[in-house]
């Protein structure tokens, strides 16, 4: 006997009993009823608030765009800075984890280091965070932020116009 779920949406606080996906997913005709499911909370969205639902559409399309994109070369940097954009973007709207500042001193805190030493682990531990979350000078620039090369030189006219 499958367990249900409220699920609750939380733009209108409507709720539907849902069957618990555990074992739903155990077998080829549950997860087809798990498809159904996701269509009617889906379609709830679509109906009741079609600004969310609008809005969820966006990132879908930049995704499949990026996922067809990648499968080119150009050497448009601003072509590429702006794949390199919407991917990101992305990754932003799905992250789940951030390391704060404050939680890297806790940590690196417990190791009871020499001060002089703790303020020099402490900035490598969070360039490291910036690396992973793409943060700060790791984040990808937005295309059109910069009109020069790596040099601060205007970027030259594109040799192919389509
Ligand atoms: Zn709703």
């Amino acid at each position: 006997m499958s367990l249900t779920y409220i699920t609750t949406c939380t733009l209108c606080n409507q709720r539907f009993n849902v069957p618990g996906f555990e074992d739903l997913l155990t077998t080829g005709m549950g997860q087809q009823q798990v498809g159904q499911i996701i269509q009617k909370l889906s379609e709830h969205i679509q109906q009741k608030h079609p600004k969310e639902f609008a809005e969820s559409l966006i990132p879908g399309f930049q995704l499949s765009g990026l996922l067809r994109l990648k499968h080119f070369h150009t050497d448009d940097t601003t072509a590429n800075q702006m794949s390199e954009w919407m991917r990101h973007q992305i990754h932003e709207l799905t992250r789940t984890r951030t390391v704060p500042d404050q939680k890297i001193r806790e940590q690196v805190n417990k190791l009871e280091l020499p001060g002089s030493v703790e303020d020099k682990v402490c900035p490598l531990i969070m360039e490291m965070r910036d690396i992973l979350e793409e943060r700060g000078k790791f984040a990808p620039k937005q295309p059109g932020a910069s009109a020069t090369d790596d040099n601060g030189k205007p970027k030259p006219a594109g040799v192919v116009t389509m």
